[in-house]
């Protein structure tokens, strides 16, 4: 921990007084970090600061941020110039306003950040958020960066969220269950921001479940860097496997649907597989990142698959369970990729045909092996294989979604719709879906029969005995 010199702020408006403190908290990229972003609120309640999402009305602005690409780090910057004049503007007006950067570029560039963004009181590191209110109080007399990895288990010192903010939240949830990766793909920051690879003990995971579940949430989504190698302590004394989570999960009053994010090819084994023949509540979705489909370029990124192994792994997955939905992350332009290469991904793409993905140029991130390579791909190549990509998925995602028109589905009903009378759900497979339906509907799931679809979502109509039944 640091403290480089400079004048003191003065502390946020309320602290110690009656006049409720506000926070903003921003979260950019990936699922765990809108999970830690709601943590962090959680973590700042019980010290009197209730969220808002206006950021001009608040005394204390945190950016959770994400390294993951450079453009993603660069945001940031640009972001802190346009906190930087509100908090000139507060000010002015008497008010103060403390500004943190945490998250994966806080990790990554510590005090940097600071030289960089004078608006920045604090940086803190994505293990460190427990210590939020303290580091807020500490950095009221002078700067602190905080991204030392703690012995302590971070999970251990957060409070839980109240019913009410669980339930405001919504009746979908993310669930931390593993965190960190020692895979060291050859792109990656992730084992350098979010560090070794660890899972939470499952009784604790199992007890935060139920205090969601208690709260009113019907979906869960237990997530991790590297979801699928989780192996926590079982209340048996053995290590538990994600699919024994599943199940336990599963028996919990409440929960109607479980999902999982993000997967490595390598880690679906036997039993994961088998539990998406053998629990219901496990919804028929994968995101299951590939990168490339082609081998020499998986071998340079170390991911330590093939191609046709994960076309294997595919196959396994359909005969389990038919009605699959498949979804990947793919980079290209990665250092070295020919256009042989390149069309070895179209064909995958082609082979595994899925219903919704993520893609992405090649980004260098400094201290990653693939960064200091030689053959960096020129950036309109990368642009041209984006967009071939982009139009082959599109049209999968496209063709996967009028597949779903005319069939009756189960809809988890979880907020209000664009327009009055209607609320929004999802679909077993992901897709969101508008219906005419009473806003008692919300945490329900019931049966809908999908009518047409639009460009982000589908259209549907209730089957007549849940209309009746609401
Ligand atoms: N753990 C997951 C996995 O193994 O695939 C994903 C982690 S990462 C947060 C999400 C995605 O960002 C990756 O799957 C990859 O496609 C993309 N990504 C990571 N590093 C990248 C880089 N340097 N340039 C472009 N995309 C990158
Ligand atoms: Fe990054 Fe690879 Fe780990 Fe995924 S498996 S987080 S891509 S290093």
């Amino acid at each position: 921990m640091q403290s480089p010199d400079r004048p003191a702020p003065t502390p946020p408006a309320g602290d110690g007084a009656a006049a409720p403190k506000k926070v903003f908290i921003k979260a950019y990229g990936c699922q765990m970090n809108v999970y830690d972003a709601e943590r962090m609120a959680d973590a700042l309640a019980p010290s009197g600061y209730a969220e808002t999402q206006a950021i001009e009305d608040a005394d204390l602005v945190i950016l959770n941020t994400c390294h993951i690409r450079e453009k993603a780090a660069e945001k940031v910057y640009s972001e802190l110039g346009r906190v930087r004049e509100l908090k000139q503007a507060r000010a002015a007006d008497g008010r103060d306003t403390a500004v943190v950067v945490a998250g994966c570029v806080a990790q990554a560039e510590g005090p940097e950040i600071l030289r960089r963004a004078p608006a920045v009181d604090l940086v803190v590191g994505p293990q460190n958020y427990h210590r939020l209110p303290d580091l807020v109080r500490q950095a009221k007399s002078a700067r602190v960066v905080d991204t030392e990895f703690p012995v302590e288990d971070k999970f251990d010192h957060l409070p839980r969220a109240s019913r009410e903010k669980v339930r405001a939240r919504g009746v979908s949830a993310f669930l931390t269950v593993q965190e960190g990766c020692d895979k060291f793909c050859t792109f990656c920051v992730v084992p350098y921001t979010r560090g070794a690879e660890v899972s939470r003990p499952a009784v604790k995971i199992l007890a935060d479940a139920r205090a969601l579940a208690a709260a009113g949430v019907r979906e869960l989504t237990l997530i991790g860097q590297n979801v699928n190698a989780y192996h926590g302590d079982g209340p048996d004394g053995g290590a538990w496997t994600l699919a024994k989570l599943f199940e336990a999960v599963a028996h919990i009053d409440g929960i109607a649907r479980i999902r999982y994010s993000t997967s490595h090819p390598r880690d679906m084994d036997d039993e994961l597989i088998a539990a998406h023949r053998d629990l219901p509540a496990l919804a028929p979705y994968l995101h299951l990142p590939v990168q490339s489909g082609s081998d020499r370029i998986l071998a340079a990124m170390n991911r330590k698959h093939t191609a046709d192994d994960y076309r294997r792994i595919v196959e396994r997955m359909r005969a389990a369970r038919p009605d699959i939905a498949l979804s990947s992350d793919f980079i290209v332009g990665f250092p070295g990729e020919t256009d042989a290469d390149f069309e070895e991904t179209m064909r995958l793409v082609r082979d595994v045909d899925y219903a919704s993905a993520f893609f992405f140029k090649y980004s260098a991130r400094p201290g990653t092996p693939a960064a200091t390579l030689a053959d960096q791909v020129p950036e309109p190549v990368k642009s041209e294989r984006l967009a071939a990509l982009q139009t082959l998925l599109d049209s999968q995602r496209h063709a996967f979604n009028a597949a779903t028109v005319g069939k009756t589905t189960d809809v988890l009903f979880e907020r209000d719709g664009r327009h009055p009378g209607q609320i929004v759900g999802k679909t077993p497979w992901l897709q969101a879906v508008q219906v005419d339906a009473p806003r008692a509907l919300i945490g329900e799931v019931a049966p809908v029969t999908i009518t047409s679809r639009g460009s982000n979502s589908l259209f549907g109509s209730l089957v007549e005995s849940s209309a009746a039944a609401a």
